[in-house]
Order: structure tokens, then C-alpha cells, then sequence
């Protein structure tokens, strides 16, 4: 049987590692937050002492820590985790990270003759719940072949997009154009209220015409218009404007490193600034309607 670790059991780590349980599959787990542990062991997972007790005697490790500095301090620090990991783990990192951060990652593993590949999801908090994530992967072919069945019991589609990094490039992509649309739309929809239309008339005009888009179709950001959406509940729940931010800072990094010329992308990132800057943190990313219309 699959024996997995599983480092950082938050939000999003800690219903993941849940559901490899419910589907059989032995988990040993390790966070830094007492609070995510007993959870965790209230789900049946089993409780390591430290992330390198994780480490020892497993096929897979899964790792689904914040930001590119702690996986990269799990991971390459002096005794980190690729100094201990035995040759035939796989080591499958679902944090959402910095291109530049995986790559290094993977090559310094590669160069230890370990496999690893970047998973990072889209589907949030829901998805890890319902196990029905979406996992963009970066890494060689076979190592994808083999984390497949395993990804496969925390969500629904899995892409590979490409070798090691190309997972966080394409991430960061969707997020980008994400954040450029929703932003769009909460701009033409605060437009046309201004100038006394009806913004759920006019959301159903431009959702079957050209503007049509994700955040018109399922995610509308004017409250009232659609039900069931966070705009509808105060932008209570949902993705996050702090995520949303984050996401939109390792688009810029990567847009830099790149040469890449991603104007819309570097306003977007102004615009959840500005809500940063509020106070509106934890707030919905859909709340950017705020700005349009000085609520
Ligand atoms: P979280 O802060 O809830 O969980 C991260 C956990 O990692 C925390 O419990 C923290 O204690 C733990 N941790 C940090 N360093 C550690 C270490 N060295 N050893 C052990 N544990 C450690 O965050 P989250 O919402 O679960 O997000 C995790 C990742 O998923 C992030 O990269 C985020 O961008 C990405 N993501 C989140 C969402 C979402 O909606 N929350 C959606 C898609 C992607």
C-alpha cells in the first residue's frame, strides 16, 4: 500500500491529506500549528513530530506550505528534507510558489537523484474539501504518470503542463487573467449602474454577448445579482483578496524573469493593493467591485 507524508495541513493541506485517508491510503502528517494537527488526527491522520519524521518510510510526499520561502526552506536548508528523503520517494509540491522557486527545487533533487514535480491547485478551499481540485503539473512525464492515481483522490482534472515549473507557470497565468477579467467586469458592470442601468440586465446582455466571461457566467462581483456567490453574502468566503494579491506578485516575478511585458496583470495587481491597503484582506477577490462603486 501507498504510504504518503504530508507537510502542512492548513486550509487547503489539511481536507487533502483528509481525503487520501477516506480513500484507504495511509497518511502521516506534520504542521506547524497545533490547531491543524489535531484536526488533522481527528481525520485519521497520523501525527509526525517534524517534518523530517514525516520524511522517513513513505512512497510519496506531499507538501502544501504558503509561499516559495518555506518550501524552499523545507526543502534545500542544511538537514532539509531532500538531504533525508530516500532515492525512491516521489515528492509532489501542491504549494503555490514562484516558477523560479520550483525549478530550483526539482533541479537540486534531480541532482540527488530524487523525483519531484510541481501540483499547484485551483478550486480552493471548497475543492480540497470536496475532492474536486484541479492540479496543473510540472515535471517529467513519468513521475506525473505516477502521483496521477494519487491526485486523482484529491481532485477531479489534472493537466500536465509541461517540465518542472511549467505547474506554477500556468498557475499563475489563469490567476492573472482571473483577476484581469474579474476586475474588468466589476468595472463595466459599476459603468453602466452609474449611467442607471440595472446591473442584473445589463450582467445578462454582456454575459451572451462579447464580454461574456468566468466571472459574468458563475461568479458575478455586484451584490444581489446572482445568488449563492460571495458578492451575495458581503464577499464573506470564497478566494481570498490576500491570495488573489500573492498570486498576482509571483505573476509579476515571473513576468520580470522573463522579460514578459504584462501591463493589465501589474494594474490588477495596483487594484488588490488597494483593498490590501483597506483592510479588506479577507475578504472575497470579487469585492474589487468596492472600488468601482465606493462601497
Ligand atoms: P494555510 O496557511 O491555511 O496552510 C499552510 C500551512 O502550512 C499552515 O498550517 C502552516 O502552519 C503550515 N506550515 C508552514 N511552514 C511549515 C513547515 N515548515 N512545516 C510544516 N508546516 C508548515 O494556507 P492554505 O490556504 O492551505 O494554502 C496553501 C497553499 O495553497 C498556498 O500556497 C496557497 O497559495 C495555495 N492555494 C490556496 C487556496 C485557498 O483558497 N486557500 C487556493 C489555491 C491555492
Amino acid at each position: 500500500m501507498t504510504r504518503i507524508g504530508f507537510i502542512g495541513l492548513g486550509n487547503m493541506g489539511g481536507p487533502m491529506a483528509s481525503n487520501l485517508v477516506k480513500s484507504g491510503i495511509e497518511v502521516t502528517g506534520f504542521d506547524l500549528m497545533d490547531e491543524a494537527l489535531k484536526i488533522a488526527e481527528q481525520n485519521g491522520i497520523k501525527i509526525a513530530s517534524d517534518a523530517a519524521s514525516t520524511a522517513l518510510n513513505i512512497d510519496i510526499l506531499i507538501s502544501m506550505l504558503p509561499a516559495s520561502q518555506h518550501v524552499e526552506s523545507l526543502y534545500l536548508e542544511e538537514n532539509g528534507l531532500l538531504e533525508i528523503l530516500d532515492k525512491q520517494t516521489l515528492i509532489i509540491d501542491c504549494s503555490t510558489i514562484a516558477p523560479n522557486s520550483a525549478r530550483t527545487v526539482a533541479n537540486k533533487a534531480k541532482e540527488l537523484g530524487l523525483r519531484m514535480i510541481d501540483a499547484p491547485v485551483s478550486g480552493g478551499v471548497v475543492g480540497a474539501h470536496n475532492a474536486s481540485l484541479t492540479f496543473i503539473v510540472g515535471g517529467d512525464s513519468d513521475n506525473v504518470a505516477k502521483a496521477k492515481p494519487i491526485l486523482e483522490k484529491m481532485g477531479k482534472n489534472i493537466f500536465h503542463a509541461g517540465n518542472n515549473g511549467a505547474g506554477q507557470v500556468a498557475k499563475v497565468c489563469n490567476n492573472m487573467l482571473l483577476a484581469i477579467h474579474m476586475c474588468g467586469t466589476a468595472e463595466a458592470i459599476a459603468l453602466g449602474v452609474k449611467n442607471d442601468l440595472d446591473p442584473t440586465v445589463l450582467s445578462e446582455i454582456m454575459r451572451k454577448s462579447s464580454g461574456g466571461n468566468w466571472s459574468l457566467e458563475v461568479y458575478n462581483p455586484f451584490p444581489g445579482v446572482m445568488e449563492g456567490v460571495p458578492a451575495s453574502r458581503n464577499y464573506e468566503g470564497g478566494f481570498l483578496n490576500k491570495l488573489m494579491f500573492k498570486d498576482l506578485g509571483l505573476a509579476k516575478e515571473a513576468s520580470e524573469s522573463s522579460n514578459s511585458q504584462t501591463p493589465m496583470g501589474d494594474l490588477a495587481r495596483e487594484l488588490y493593493q488597494e483593498l490590501m491597503e483597506r483592510g479588506l484582506e479577507d475578504m472575497d477577490f470579487s469585492s474589487i467591485q468596492k472600488k468601482y462603486l465606493d462601497l
